[in-house]
């Protein structure tokens, strides 16, 4: 019996779990300070700015004046990390950090794409499963990620911080997508790569988990370059993968064999 045979609804994570945002990420900022030049400093020093502010930006933005607009559209917010990055660095340009956070946001909307595995197996579970995304981020830059990744016409429901007014890990995320799927919480599965905004609100609402973990990842929150790990003492997922091809064994389905 396969460990997942109950679940009658998927909801996936986007970012990090069926597309490579910090990939692209890494690769449009890595362009974006060669294409902008900072006179006076190296792509690296840029980069650690960033990353730098961008963990406390991304801490505070919950309970700053900057949510309300965050929701609705990612490139302000977008450009006013950059503008903190440059000040860390006592650049004061507004105009430059304009210049900054459009390139980048042009260039990561670019080298977004799903990982090798992704397609593949949405196509395989959607004619057996109720499907659904659950996704933290603007309303604007979510679904035009939806689209531009040729995924929006496989989800049965979506859930998107900007388009809710609140995300993960909030637990009225989860009893709303819980009501969408139409079935018992515990026939419900989570996949994502967050441990704490998708893997512990699901275990809360009752659902079943899959945290999926792979190297490239969200800007770790330490120094080691490892990727989030299991907190000491806090609950394991029911399951735990490097590669999404490894859900249909838990889920019990066969591999469709190429025509
Ligand atoms: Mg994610």
């Amino acid at each position: 019996m396969a460990m997942f045979s109950e679940v009658k609804a998927i909801y996936f994570d986007l970012d990090d779990t069926l597309c490579g945002y910090w990939d692209a990420a890494k690769r449009a900022l890595a362009e974006t300070w060669e294409v902008v030049p900072v006179p006076g400093f190296t792509p690296e020093q840029l980069h650690e700015a960033w990353v730098e502010e961008f963990r406390i930006f991304a801490d505070a933005l919950k309970t700053s004046h900057w949510y309300e607009i965050y929701l609705s559209q990612g490139s302000i917010t977008r450009t006013q990390l950059m503008r903190e990055a440059l000040l860390r660095l006592e650049i004061d340009d507004a105009h430059l950090a304009w210049r900054l956070s459009d390139e980048y946001g042009r260039r990561r909307a670019q080298y977004l794409s799903l990982f090798d595995d992704a397609r593949a197996l949405l196509d395989d579970l959607k004619p057996r499963y109720v499907l659904g995304v659950i996704t933290n981020g603007p309303a604007d830059i979510q679904r035009e990620e939806l689209r531009d990744l040729g995924i929006e016409g496989v989800f049965d429901h979506f859930f998107i911080e900007g388009e809710m007014g609140e995300g993960k890990p909030e637990p009225r995320v989860m009893a709303r997508a819980t009501q969408a799927a139409g079935c018992a919480p515990h026939e419900i599965l989570m996949v994502g790569n967050s441990y704490r905004h998708d893997i512990i609100p699901a275990m809360d609402a009752g659902w079943r988990t899959c945290w999926i973990r792979r190297d490239s990842d969200v800007p770790p929150t330490s120094r080691t370059g490892k990727v989030e790990s299991l907190p000491e003492g806090g609950p394991a997922p029911d399951a735990t993968i490097g590669q999404l091809d490894e859900l249909r064994e838990l889920l019990g389905i066969r591999t469709q064999l190429a025509p």
